[in-house]
């Protein structure tokens, strides 16, 4: 079977890393920012030598096309370019240096195809620096209005229409991806997580992505002296968060073992060492593939009690994401491709949210894993051996090659 270069991989991983340096073995590539300007102009200069057209649109995603033999609509691979502050030389980037590799491959090795063949790059992917994450694919797929996206501003106060006026980057809203001049997409990440290695497995067969739910519990106390209010006498709002917080842990352990849940944040007020806190809130994210899962946690967060510990509590939906299957003609010719080179495979679900999910509802997608080395992800030692971006990437040449056939 044909297969790209691994040679080439490599001098792509090692080249995008300098981009936004941090010099601990991650980069900080925020969206907009000079670094991932940078990078982003290494990868046009990259893919106009190998004959590539080049569009970008009113988001500023990029779209770089090899024509293909017919006038037919392209076949789309890539992720993004933008990391997180101090994050890693895999997440998004590993994305777009494969779907790079794949068009040189089919360039170098002259592989004859009927449809176009595009490499996308995302824009503000991570949502680092302007919020939300997944903004662009998330305006192209109609999720966000895109007024309230231009607004979005960073913590100096420069907007996302700013930013992307200076850019240099910003197109044309008719370059856009439709279901018109798009055949399909195509996502390889890294897991983020550690079940592949784990496990020794080299392909994870994307069958979509998770879906989940994040809310927010608050509790209302009354504030205090600390040394002059009686233990009986107190509403200590934080006390009330951890009975609830403990709660969670119990009720939900019950639930399916495959449920992931998360409090990342609590806000304590006033927050000062001799004072009874009197308004506490937390986050709680839960993920699962399975609605009724979901539901099931939802039930669980409804059974919070109206007073906890004589504090007020209360919950409110933040916000509610579906499970996003991909489609499964694209999630099979993975698992075969993967199975034709030998690789050992899996199928899985994906927990983080990524553009492939945003995009899956306007027109067929998939996504491919690759290892990442004990799970790490978001920080500077995300890692994944070059072996294992060259098997990914191979898996996605044959793919692109299979969508291209029918
Ligand atoms: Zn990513």
């Amino acid at each position: 079977m044909i297969t790209c270069s691994k040679e080439r991989m490599e001098d792509k991983i090692v080249t995008f890393s300098k981009f936004g340096d941090t010099g601990k073995g991650g980069i900080t590539r925020l969206s907009m920012s000079p670094e991932a300007i940078q990078a982003r102009d290494e990868l046009c200069k990259r893919c106009k030598a190998l004959g590539m057209e080049i569009k970008t649109d009113d988001m500023a995603n990029i779209y770089a096309t090899i024509p293909g033999e017919e006038e037919l609509p392209a076949i789309a691979m890539g992720s993004h370019l933008d990391s997180v502050i101090q994050g890693g030389n895999y997440d998004g980037v590993l994305g777009v240096l494969t779907a790079m590799e794949v068009a040189e491959t089919i360039v170098a090795e002259k592989i004859q195809h009927r449809h176009p063949i595009t490499v996308v790059v995302w824009t503000n992917e991570e949502g680092a620096r302007f919020e939300p994450a997944l903004m662009s694919s998330g305006v192209i797929s109609g999720k966000f209005d895109k007024a309230d996206m231009l607004a979005s501003a960073d913590k100096k106060g420069t907007t996302f229409a700013e930013a992307l006026e200076a850019s240099g980057y910003k197109g044309d809203e008719s370059n856009r991806m439709t279901s018109d001049n798009y055949k399909a997409l195509l996502e390889l990440h890294i897991e983020q997580g550690p079940v592949l290695e784990d496990k020794k497995i080299d392909i994870g067969t994307v069958e979509g992505v998770v879906g989940m739910v994040n809310y927010e519990i608050f509790f209302k106390g009354q504030s205090g002296h600390a040394g002059t209010t009686p233990m009986p006498y107190r509403k200590d709002a934080l006390y009330a968060a951890c009975k609830i917080i403990q709660y969670l842990h119990d009720e939900l352990d019950k639930l399916d073992s495959n449920l992931v849940y998360t409090t990342g944040r609590m806000d304590v007020k006033p927050g000062i060492h001799t004072v009874i806190p009197d308004d506490v809130s937390f986050s709680l994210d839960a993920r699962h593939q399975n609605p009724d899962v979901i539901q099931q946690v939802v039930e669980v967060v409804e059974r919070i009690p109206k007073e906890v510990e004589k504090c007020e509590a209360g919950f409110k939906l933040n916000w509610r994401r579906k499970t996003t299957p991909f489609n499964t003609e694209l999630v099979d010719f993975v698992e075969k491709n993967a199975k034709e080179y030998g690789y050992s495979n899996t199928r899985l679900y994906s927990g983080p949210g990524h553009d492939a999910q945003y995009m899956a509802d306007v027109l067929p997608t998939t996504m491919i894993f690759v290892p990442s080395v004990g799970g790490h992800s978001h920080c500077e030692i995300e890692y994944t051996p070059v072996e294992n971006c060259w098997k990914g990437a191979n898996v996605l040449l044959q793919t692109v090659l299979d969508v291209d056939k029918k």
